[in-house]
């Protein structure tokens, strides 16, 4: 069980952004994550990830405090075992392709490695650098690097935002086949309902750093 119970605020210029979750989720499930521009959604992944820190409250998994605000713990974003995709990809831009996806790696899975490397199509870029892919490569690659780890926890911010539809579709079939077979939780934050609805156990709205609503599959129509 993951259990969270946050506050966060954030002075803007004019005004005061304020989150605040209390939110518990089952391990082992997709979790989809939706909601306006603003709303707060790459902000609960970087908190879920210990790359920002809430003002106050908890987080806790499997019974693990990762972070207390009342106790000062918090547990270092390297230990957490979470393999993210954020919007930048922040790849190794010295290392090839291949490299990429071996050093993110406790475990040297090659197997799996060669096996992201040819569901995600990227063969022909294995030996080159990052920076001679166009960006919905190097997002296969950041996707694929962030799998390669196996975590337990995996954090996806718009991972498909640069992708074609069909494959799209593909890498969203081959997220359920690896999460079914690696029970690993992921939370996927996209704008595209239709590709959250494909996958999601859960359904979590975010506006204004709040949760507007919650459903679990099977989903009713949604209106946007
Ligand atoms: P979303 O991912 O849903 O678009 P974000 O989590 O990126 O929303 O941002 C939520 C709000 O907090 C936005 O208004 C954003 O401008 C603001 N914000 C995010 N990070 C910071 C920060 N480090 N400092 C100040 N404001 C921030
Ligand atoms: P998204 O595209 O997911 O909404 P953002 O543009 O909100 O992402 O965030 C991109 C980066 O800029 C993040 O590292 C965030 O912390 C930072 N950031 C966002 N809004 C602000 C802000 N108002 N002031 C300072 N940093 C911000």
């Amino acid at each position: 069980m993951i259990k969270l119970d946050i506050e966060k605020s954030f002075k803007g210029t004019s005004s005061l952004w304020e989150m605040a979750l209390s939110c518990n989720w089952d391990l082992g499930r997709i979790i989809g994550i939706s909601g306006p521009s603003g709303a707060g959604k790459s902000t609960l992944l970087r908190i879920i990830a210990g790359l920002e820190q809430p003002d106050q409250g908890h987080i806790m998994i499997d019974n693990q405090v990762w972070y207390d605000s009342t106790s000062s713990i918090n547990t270092p974003a390297g230990k957490r075992n979470i393999g993210f995709v954020f919007q930048d990809y922040a790849l190794f831009p010295n290392m090839t392709v291949q490299q990429n996806l071996l050093f993110a790696q406790k475990v040297k899975d090659i197997r799996l490695v060669n096996e992201l490397i040819e569901v995600m199509e990227m063969e022909a870029w294995r030996d080159i650098k990052p920076q001679l892919l166009s960006g919905g490569q190097q997002q296969r690659v950041a996707l694929a690097r962030a799998i390669a780890m196996k975590p337990d926890l995996l954090l996806l911010d718009e991972p498909f935002s640069a992708l074609d539809p069909a494959l799209r579709d593909r890498l969203l079939g081959y997220l359920k086949m690896l999460h079914q077979k690696y029970r690993m939780t992921i939370f996927l934050v996209s704008h595209d309902l239709d590709s959250l609805t494909k996958v999601s156990d859960q359904l979590l709205f975010l506006d204004n750093g709040k949760v507007t609503s919650q459903q679990n599959s099977p989903f009713t129509p949604i209106k946007t």
